[in-house]
């Protein structure tokens, strides 16, 4: 009798234990802790409303200062769960200086494998591959949607359960093979946090992490009132919920991607690229071509220096070998014009062409953390070839100039939106090179006059002619008139 109560005993634990495993188990408490299994499943839509913050990340003053932001108001969200579907509905506008229509209205959705934005004219577009994917881990980046698809989702695995600090933690991959760490707390059972990890083309390997905060109840669901998302140590969103709704009526009609979107291909993840070489001078050249990103390359006795490394590996390195095949001499230096992202996303290939580096001394600590850092999910040239940086800091000033060439290097003093830049004067052409100091399609220049200051009062530079990283060349003359014509939106 004994022996057969023994029996039964470990049968029961194999019982149990082959049922639910441990990290799977956890994942059933977060959905008891919820509300319960079976409710958190019959879910059909979910429809946050609230409104937040959304910085720009990579565009701040300083490298180390506070991110620009856009407030976000009107937020409007409604997930399907089971049938894969989303739309973001939302206003922001600009809490900084900002050189166009300073109010945005986004409109996004996901519908299975198609992801689309609609204008404000209504016009529907299908969205890339790429965007498909971030619209998938975003709406995986919320509590109800990431137990779902633990639970319920053929195919999609739970394990590596571990605990840290107060959470108990496990990996989820889906059926679509996208990975997501999930975190439990330990007291309340309640889903704390999703992370995932996404390549960033300045940061290389970055996490995006969710933060579910302030939970409350709703019809006997719980559901969080604040999201914070971060990538890396930056705030990407935060968000404060004013309603949470479960199965709204109507809330599914607005999720179908519409018929134009989804009949449409997707638009490649990387659009191809041309750059043009212009003479704008002897021995100057301005690389344009595809985008609103340029560079030029100035010819001295024995090498070639290029100004500007803009956006991404691909744009640097197209224009890198454009650069290459303008002149027999080498191509050995890059001035970085400030550290924007959009301005330094070629820092690292540039690094790995062996090129030296020239940039104002701000960006040191910064520029030599964005080339140590890795890039293992997309691996980039500097990532497959590691190399060390050369830097050159400018001081406020820097003269290059040899029998072929003089190119002097400024410090934009003074200036509201940019603290780290530098512009560039070629005396000899009275050229001026400038990144976001002026660009002809700005709506506003709210800081024009800080530019001309610099250029006229400060630093005494007799400039006929502007050649830009963004915009068209223009004159001097024509600069200093649309600046003054729209220095700011009227105010009433
Ligand atoms: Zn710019």
């Amino acid at each position: 009798m004994k022996h057969r109560l023994l029996t039964m005993v470990i049968a029961l634990g194999v019982c149990s234990c082959a049922r639910t495993p441990p990290d799977l188990q956890v994942v059933s408490d977060a959905a008891d802790a919820l509300g319960g299994r079976q409710k958190i499943l019959a879910i059909k839509t979910l429809t946050i409303e609230g409104e937040g913050s959304s910085p720009n990340v990579g565009q701040n003053t300083m490298p180390d200062g506070d991110l620009p932001v856009w407030k976000v108001t009107e937020f409007k969200r409604t997930i399907d769960f089971a049938g894969g579907r989303m739309r973001t509905q939302q206003l922001r506008t600009a809490q900084f200086l900002f050189a166009n229509s300073n109010t945005q209205r986004q409109d996004q959705g996901l519908d299975g494998d198609v992801a689309y934005n609609v204008a404000m004219d209504g016009t529907a577009t299908r969205a890339s591959a790429n965007a498909m994917q971030d619209r998938r881990i975003e709406m995986l980046h919320n509590p109800i949607a990431i137990v779902r698809a633990a639970l319920d989702e053929p195919n999609t695995t739970v394990s590596g359960l571990r605990s840290a600090q107060n959470q108990q933690i496990v990996e989820v991959k889906t059926a679509k093979g996208e990975m997501l760490t999930l975190a439990i707390d330990a007291a309340t059972k309640l889903p704390a946090r999703v992370t995932s990890m996404s390549d960033n083309p300045n940061m290389g390997d970055v996490a995006i992490d969710t933060a579910f905060l302030e939970y409350e109840d709703v019809g006997g669901v719980k559901l969080p009132k604040h999201y914070v998302t971060k990538i890396d140590k930056y705030l990407q969103f935060e968000l404060k919920v004013t309603k949470n709704t479960l199965d709204e009526a109507g809330a599914a009609g607005v999720l179908a991607a519409p018929a134009d979107a989804k009949s449409a291909e997707a638009p490649p993840a990387a659009p191809p690229i041309v750059v043009t070489a212009e003479p704008v001078g002897k021995g100057i050249w301005w690389l344009a071509g595809s985008g609103n990103h340029r560079s030029v390359v100035f010819e001295f006795d024995n090498h070639l220096t290029l100004f500007e490394v803009p956006l991404n590996e691909a744009r640097s390195k197209a224009v890198i070998d454009k650069a290459r095949t303008l002149s027999s001499k080498p191509l050995t230096q890059a001035v970085v014009s400030h550290h924007h992202f959009d301005h330094s996303g070629g820092l690292r290939v540039a690094v790995a062409e062996g090129l030296t580096i020239i940039t104002y001394k701000a960006n040191e600590e910064f520029f030599k953390d964005l080339v140590a850092r890795r890039h293992t999910i997309v691996p980039d040239e500097l990532e497959k070839n590691p190399k060390p940086l050369k830097l050159v800091v400018v001081d406020d000033a820097l003269t290059m100039k040899d029998n072929s060439m003089e190119v002097q290097l400024y410090h934009l003093r003074d200036n509201p939106r940019e603290g780290t830049n530098l512009f560039a004067y070629v005396p000899r052409d009275r050229i001026l090179v400038q990144a976001d100091l002026y660009d002809s399609t700005w709506m506003y220049h709210y800081w024009g006059e800080n530019v001309i200051t610099n250029i006229e009062k400060i630093r005494k530079l007799k400039v006929d002619k502007q050649v830009p990283i963004h915009g068209a060349i223009q004159s001097y003359r024509d600069m200093v008139k649309t600046i003054r014509s729209k220095p700011a939106p009227a105010t009433d």
